[in-house]
């Protein structure tokens, strides 16, 4: 984070603005918004600015900047067509220690202006830490699009209940899931209507109801599939639920990039789950979210992928059902749907696979277990090997013992999704000998089957290298 994101309180505080064109006007105009004492330094001003001043908004001096003008600021803000000025501003502010700004010039800002989305006192702010105004004013319209313009009377109703809601639930807990369910239900709908009386009234009468339910509200443990990698591959229910959650219980298979949308304060449990080096053992993870929902938290367990593929989620929630705890399950992108996407490489294809089989390739003691040999060697169909890289030289070489031919087309894809993707092609025969002469980074898919060639015609995802 190049700059950090503040909100300043600046009402009466007195600001100074160098220049007097239509650029002091709009920072002007801003410092005005948040009620500042402006006072603006120029030899000559836009009318608007003799205006605002003349009707006593503002203070205005008509002379060139000095050093000593700066004294006594809160902050100031160069705003002249004249670069030797401007940084003459920003020498005589810092030296004072007063926060400046020098419009176009970030070299010599200690802060700059974010875009901003104002539905007060909901502020929103948005920086690309002067890299490309333009790139943040487009986002600015984006959220502007998603975010409805009363959502402020909601914020000032919240705000305005906020003391009295604190006194009816003490539980903080409690108070928090209150509030989640209410500024998201019949209340906001009231309230983003324009409807505010009867937005506080219901408000009222469900925080009563809370209160009188009495105690923390039960916990409950959501199973939610994280996707192969690519944060944008999360659903919004996934989404969702890791921003409200009190516990988030991840593996690790879940990118860094997904575990910065959690909720900052939520608590977080690694519970590993490497080869034959899990950190938790399955049992005590079972446990531990039964456990954690009994306490009344609302926990998300947060997994690789589907939650229902290769990822031990019918477990889970086993033991949860025996404990009588509300669960959910959202599914995620497979990482071998993620995966051929991202590899260019369709699972299935009218005329090279009518069929796709996913299998665990994992060895156990050595060998690999409970797989049909003569089923997986068959054409038409693509097979994609989970868990597969150790085992890779005894699938290849059992398929093609079970008639496999040996030169069909095999990819290994490595980080799929991510910025890190990448993807070797060979074939059966060749494959396990490719991937033994390179460093290859977990967690890896192998895809087996005649699709794997339509990758020449159909990729179209780059990784950070390519
Ligand atoms: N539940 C998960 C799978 C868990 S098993 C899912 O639905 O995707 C773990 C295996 O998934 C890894 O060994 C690897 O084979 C595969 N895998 C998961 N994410 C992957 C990714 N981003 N790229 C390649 N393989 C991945």
């Amino acid at each position: 984070m190049d700059y950090l994101p503040i909100f300043l309180k600046l009402c009466g505080a007195p600001c100074l603005v160098v220049g007097g064109g239509e650029v002091a006007g709009r920072k002007l105009g801003l410092l005005l918004e948040a009620g500042a004492a402006v006072t603006v330094i120029a030899p000559a001003a836009d009318a608007a600015i003799v205006e605002m001043a003349e009707g006593g908004r503002i203070r205005l001096r008509a002379k060139t900047f000095e050093a000593a003008d700066s004294e006594g600021f809160r902050l100031v803000i160069a705003a002249t067509d004249d670069r030797e000025v401007n940084a003459d501003v920003a020498a005589a502010a810092r030296g004072r220690g007063i926060p400046v700004n020098v419009v176009d010039c970030p070299d010599l800002c200690d802060f700059i202006f974010p875009a901003i989305i104002d539905r007060s006192p909901v502020v929103i702010a948005v920086s690309t830490g002067g890299a490309s105004p333009v790139l943040a004013r487009q986002l600015r319209t984006r959220i502007e699009a998603c975010i409805p313009s009363r959502f402020g009377t909601l914020a000032r109703i919240a705000g305005g209940l906020r003391d009295h809601i604190k006194r009816a639930i003490p539980d903080a807990r409690t108070r928090r899931h209150f509030w989640e369910q209410a500024l998201q239900g019949p209340v906001a709908e009231l309230a983003l209507q324009g409807r505010a009386e009867e937005a506080e009234m219901l408000l009222l009468e469900e925080a009563e109801a809370s209160a009188k339910q009495g105690g923390p509200s039960p916990g409950s443990v959501a199973l939610v599939g994280a996707g192969p990698g690519d944060p944008d591959l999360l659903t919004l229910r996934a989404l969702r639920l890791i921003q409200e959650a009190d516990v988030v219980v991840y593996d690790r298979l879940v990118s860094p990039e997904i575990l910065a949308l959690v909720r900052r304060d939520s608590r977080r449990i690694y519970a590993g789950k490497e080869r034959s080096r899990h950190s938790i053992p399955q049992d005590s993870i079972n446990e531990l979210l039964a456990n954690l929902a009994a306490e009344g938290n609302c926990v998300v367990r947060l997994k690789g992928g589907d939650p229902f593929i290769f990822g031990r989620g019918g477990e889970e929630i086993e033991t949860l059902m025996a404990r009588g705890i509300p669960f959910q399950v959202v599914p995620g992108i497979t990482a071998a749907a993620g995966c051929a996407a991202y590899a260019g490489i369709p699972l299935t294809h009218r005329d090279h696979a009518h069929a796709c089989v996913f299998v665990a390739g994992h060895l156990k003691d050595g060998t690999l277990q409970g797989l049909d040999w003569p089923h997986l060697a068959r054409p038409h169909q693509t097979v994609v090997v989970y868990m597969g890289l150790q085992g890779l030289p005894q699938i290849c070489a059992e398929l093609i013992r079970h008639g496999a031919p040996p030169s069909r087309p095999a990819a290994l894809v490595q980080q799929g999704t991510t910025r890190d993707q990448q993807v070797a092609v060979a074939t059966l025969e060749t494959l396990p000998a490719r991937i033994s002469d390179s460093e290859v980074k977990a967690p890896t898919l192998v895809i087996i089957g005649d699709v794997v060639e339509l990758r020449e015609k159909l990729a179209w995802y780059r990784n950070r290298k390519e």
